[in-house]
């Protein structure tokens, strides 16, 4: 299995594979989507200016093809600085200002304030293939996922036990309509805040294994199925190596018990003045000091019972030499 960053890059290339080819129809809700969670309208002084800053250069590329191809505007990527966090090279690239307009990114609210514009289910005229490709964008431009990470030796490293997908958004509004589409499609993610963002996030394996499934992430839904399966496994071996491990323990506890009565006995020379069946079955317990009840009777042929009431009537005895050196 691969690391958690690993394991989300992978899936975030599965997704991109599938939308490379888009239908004319789902172009402007790629750009939507993509401006959306990435993009960022800036007063500059040459006036307002359209850019979009990601790590992910492929992203980018597609968004420059598709803006040429579709509104024969060219854009020019740059990169600009590092992430200081992941140490990851940041590109940016510019937009024609048309596409404000176009892609009708802002509108005028009634005070006449320039606002950024939320849509979701108006958007896509009810295509599934546009519905798709939105939910798929969002997911490479503002999503990650992380399942937990199995190591060689087969323990599990505590800090990536659990498994967890989400989608972040500055506009909580926008945030909002994408979880009503989700729910509406039946995807049950949650929303929570984290300090000014909005984040929208499954929990439940199950679900993002059908979540994957909507994303065309075949490769990685098999991924996290396996993760799930070996999981179980696992823990099913753990319960029962615990239960047998307990068990063991028990015997070994009573075994010792009893050869310590059947010591006594002999060294207070009351062992031979007993009847032959206990002496026996004494003898049959110092021969065998690890055998459990079961494995006696299976060696005497005497039921487990009788065993066992012979073997506590030993200790009963010894218990006797034991108050009688007291008194
Ligand atoms: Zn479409």
């Amino acid at each position: 299995m691969t690391n958690q960053l690993t394991f989300s890059r992978q899936t975030k290339n599965e997704v991109y594979k599938s939308i490379y080819h888009l239908k004319n129809c789902c172009v402007d809700v790629f750009l939507y989507a993509l401006f959306k969670c990435l993009g960022s309208l800036t007063f500059t002084n040459r006036g307002l200016a359209l850019s979009v800053s990601t790590e992910n250069n492929d992203l980018l590329n597609l968004a420059c093809k598709l803006v040429k191809q579709q509104y024969g505007k060219s854009c020019k990527i740059q990169s600009e600085n590092t992430n200081s966090f992941s140490g990851n090279v940041i590109f940016n690239a510019k937009f024609d200002l048309d596409l404000v307009e176009k892609l009708k990114l802002v509108h005028y609210d009634e005070q006449g304030l320039l606002q950024l514009a939320t849509k979701t289910n108006d958007f896509f005229d009810d295509n599934e293939c546009c519905r798709r490709v939105f939910l798929k964008t969002l997911f490479l431009c503002c999503g990650s996922l992380s399942v937990p990470v199995m190591s060689d030796d087969f323990t599990e490293s505590k800090k990536g036990q659990r498994y967890h997908m989400e989608m972040v958004f500055v506009d909580q509004d926008f945030a909002k309509s994408v979880l009503d589409l989700l729910n509406w499609l039946g995807f049950d993610f949650k929303m929570t805040k984290r300090k000014s963002h909005t984040v929208l996030y499954l929990k439940k394996p199950e679900s993002i294994a059908d979540f994957l499934v909507y994303l065309n992430a075949m490769k990685s839904k098999l991924e996290i199925e396996n993760v799930m399966i070996e999981r179980n496994l696992r823990n099913v071996a753990n319960r029962q190596s615990n239960c047998i491990n307990a068990n063991i323990d028990k015997a070994i506890v009573a075994s010792n018990k009893q050869i310590e009565a059947i010591n006594l006995l002999q060294q207070a020379g009351k062992l031979a003045l007993l009847t032959t069946q206990l002496q026996d079955v004494a003898r049959l317990r110092l021969a065998h000091p690890e055998a459990t009840l079961e494995e006696l009777a299976v060696i005497t042929g005497i039921s487990k019972s009788g065993i066992r009431h012979r073997l506590d009537r030993l200790v009963a005895l010894s218990k006797d030499i034991n108050q009688g050196e007291n008194k």
